[in-house]
């Protein structure tokens, strides 16, 4: 091509059959405006360069134009990171029957907000209540969008232009931005600091008590450990200061557990159970945690404070959709039957044993051809147990060009996330699904011949 009038009209390229192509693959309007976009493209280079693109060079753009318009920023991909709950990866992935839930929820209508056999309007709160109080032992519970939600409601709800004493060994900003006194400022409740950044004694919320607080809130300390000489009273004993007091205890538990960690050989998690057994009003956590379900901030404890929280006007704005009420429901009812272990993919994670994770690491070397298996860890993550690791068995690659290798793998289709580790780059098959493990296979060969 030559001159600008040698460049193709909108018309002509929609004339190519390449072009009816992709109107029939991404409609009309789109194929135009790709087309227009390459077309001006043309002209700004011809105007800097005085030359054209060739045909071919065109249709390419036109091509890439209307992939990278259509295709979805979210996505799935395999993590080999051997973080178990990684936020940035979506925290936990769901079991088949919460999946199931999901679509039989919504691919229809279903009873959200319907009663059923008054034919009347019914209230969506009431999906997860019975399972979440017959599992924790609770008078009452409610769920919300996340657990950031549930501080926020339950500090605005109850202590608004009030007070709310908190320890400062207690004052974390927990990732993402979320940090304790901000979400208590927001909530407009006045925080009440006590003890000092490594000791907080029991006779520092008595004293706290002269400014007549709305209730007492502990917080987890998440993915950050207090160690060396430091002391903090037993929820038990800080929840008998407040009733005294009459004032509620609330806990935010951040990921919560229902099964005993422990169990596991990891570090003991503070369980739901445990925190209303000694005597907190309400507990909050998270769904996507150490729950394994989908995002979605739980609220359990005293009947009378869950009303106040379903009452308040907050609660619209930050309540749960059916999506995570139908996901939530078939998450806990495996807990329920007993099969939380076998059904729940983080559970599975957990209490892998280690002979199958190793085979399952040196069958990937033996099919690649290439690796070792070494002994690693693998980590819990989502801001519950830190530093607390589980022995695994990694397939760990010495490359020429790590970095680069971690970027092809990212390239795949699903995109492999791995990770780096003294020069190699290391995959830990604990946190990969085992239906995910072929694609993992292919995508490993495929960045492999890419790198060389
Ligand atoms: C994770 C966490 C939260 C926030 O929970 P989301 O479900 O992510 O909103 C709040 N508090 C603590 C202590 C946490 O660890």
């Amino acid at each position: 091509m030559t001159g600008l009038r040698d460049l193709p009209s909108v018309d002509q390229m929609l004339q190519t059959s390449q072009s009816q192509e992709w109107i029939a693959c991404f409609g009309r309007p789109l194929t135009v405006e790709a087309i227009r976009s390459t077309l001006n493209d043309a002209r700004a280079q011809f105007a800097e360069r005085a030359s054209l693109p060739e045909r071919e060079a065109l249709l390419q753009s036109i091509e890439r134009y209307l992939q990278s318009w259509t295709e979805p920023t979210l996505q799935p991909v395999i993590n080999a990171t051997g973080v178990i709950l990684q936020t940035n990866l979506g925290r936990a992935p769901l079991s088949p029957a919460s999946l199931q839930a999901i679509q039989n929820i919504s691919q229809g209508y279903s009873t959200l907000e319907y009663d059923l056999q008054r034919g009347k309007r019914g209230s969506r709160l009431v999906h997860a209540e019975a399972l979440l109080t017959r599992l924790t032992g609770a008078q009452a519970a409610m769920v919300v969008n996340n657990n950031a939600a549930a501080v926020l409601l339950i500090l605005t709800a109850l202590a608004r232009r009030r007070g709310v004493v908190i320890a400062r060994t207690q004052l974390v900003e927990i990732g993402g931005g979320f940090r304790v006194p901000d979400v208590m400022k927001q909530s407009g409740a006045r925080l009440l600091e006590i003890g000092t950044t490594n000791r907080v004694h029991l006779s520092d919320y008595e004293a706290a008590l002269e400014e007549s607080p709305a209730l007492f809130l502990r917080a987890h300390r998440s993915n950050f450990r207090l160690v060396g000489f430091t002391s903090e009273p037993g929820l038990a004993e800080i929840a008998e200061v407040a009733h005294q007091a009459g004032i509620p205890l609330v806990d935010d538990l951040g990921s919560g557990t229902l099964l005993d960690t422990s169990r596991y050989g990891l570090g003991h998690e503070p369980m739901v159970q445990e925190s209303l057994a000694a005597g907190a009003d309400l507990v909050c956590f998270s769904g996507d945690k150490l729950l394994g379900g989908p995002q979605a901030g739980i609220i359990v404890g005293g009947a009378e404070l869950v009303a106040k929280l379903k009452k308040h006007p907050l609660a619209r704005a930050l309540r749960a959709d059916k999506l995570c009420l139908g996901a939530l429901t078939a998450t806990l009812l495996h807990y329920l039957k007993d099969e939380a272990e076998r059904e729940i993919p983080i559970w599975r994670m957990i209490s892998a044993p280690a002979e199958q994770i190793f085979s399952r690491a040196a069958a990937w070397a033996v099919a690649l051809g290439q690796g070792e298996v070494t002994s690693g860890e693998s980590t819990v993550g989502g801001g519950s147990l830190p530093d607390e690791t589980l022995p695994t068995s990694l397939l760990s690659l010495s490359i020429r060009k790590p970095d680069q290798l971690l970027a092809r793998l990212r390239q795949q289709n699903p995109p492999v996330i791995a990770r780096l580790q003294d020069d190699r780059v290391v995959l830990d098959p604990r946190s990969v699904l085992p239906e995910q493990e072929e694609a993992l296979l292919h995508g490993m060969k495929r960045a492999l011949e890419a790198t060389g």
